[in-house]
């Protein structure tokens, strides 16, 4: 571990100092150690996997990638993933040690300082956390004051690495787990543009017609339906498309994954 990132390292739960010894870190305040695993330290007591280093995640883009080839500033990257190359003033941040992860920990629990960061980067994180709200107040308490934050989040995306995929957002959702900011910018970039919706939205609907074992003419019918006709439909102006009745009737599991919404019937228990 180096020293940039022992000096902004601290324990996630009380952020108390860490001292370090026989491979492990110990939190001075409250006691807890952590363990480090390929001089990776980490902060969640889960087993944590180390994935093959052969392994490259998509692109952040050229702006961002900018910025981090520059090194401008010091830089937190949550959920870096497997990035192509080292960068001098970032800290990359997973629950997983890829090639260049420094630290592995929760995004509901940075185990940073405070201040310690002139930007956080989050792309493609926030629909995977289960309190959006509490992670990025974290966010806000690891920069620096004027410090920035750049997120890409989903709104209009089918469910993917699921169970771990909790929240699509509109614009209005992410403004409200950003309220403690002020927001320079909340645009649609051109790799959440309405044509990417539609082809990762109709690239779904395919793909669960075919797992679902749907006759290939079946599939053919829907695959042939315009986007024109489905609108018509929503209108009034005429009936269902053919294969329409195809989709309602795909099992549960299936339809899951390519809803419009969902039905929760709860009860409170009798005994709490
Ligand atoms: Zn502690």
């Amino acid at each position: 571990m180096n020293e940039a990132i022992a000096n902004v390292i601290c324990c996630p739960a009380c952020h108390g100092g860490l001292r370090s010894g026989r491979g492990r870190l110990q939190c001075e305040t409250c006691g807890v150690t952590y363990r480090i695993q390929n001089e990776v330290p980490l902060f969640i007591q889960e087993n944590v996997v180390a994935v093959s280093s052969d392994h490259v995640s998509n692109p952040i883009g050229a702006d961002f990638e900018a910025i981090l080839r520059k090194g401008d500033g010091v830089i937190l990257h949550i959920g870096a993933g497997a990035t192509p190359q080292k960068y001098p003033t970032c800290i990359e941040f997973e629950h997983k040690i890829f090639k260049h992860t420094d630290v592995v920990g929760d995004a509901h629990q940075l185990p940073f300082r405070d201040g310690s960061f002139d930007r956080v980067f989050a792309f493609n994180v926030f629909e995977h956390l289960r309190e959006p709200a509490r992670a990025a107040a974290e966010v806000a308490r690891v920069l620096k004051p004027g410090g920035t934050v750049a997120i890409h989040t989903a709104f209009l995306q089918a469910v993917h690495e699921e169970p771990a995929h909790f929240y699509n957002t509109t614009e209005y959702g992410l403004r409200g787990w950003f309220a403690d900011f002020e927001i320079e910018k909340l645009s649609v970039t051109p790799n959440f543009s309405p044509g990417i919706m539609l082809a990762y939205l109709m690239s779904s609907v395919v793909n669960v017609l075919q797992e679902s074992g749907i006759s290939w003419r079946e599939q053919t019918i829907v695959q042939e339906t315009t986007l024109g006709e489905w609108a018509d439909f929503w209108a009034g102006k005429t009936g269902p498309p053919d294969g329409f009745d195809t989709l309602q009737n795909l099992p549960q599991a299936a339809q899951k994954k390519i809803a419009a919404g969902f039905e929760l019937i709860g009860r409170k228990p009798i005994r709490q």
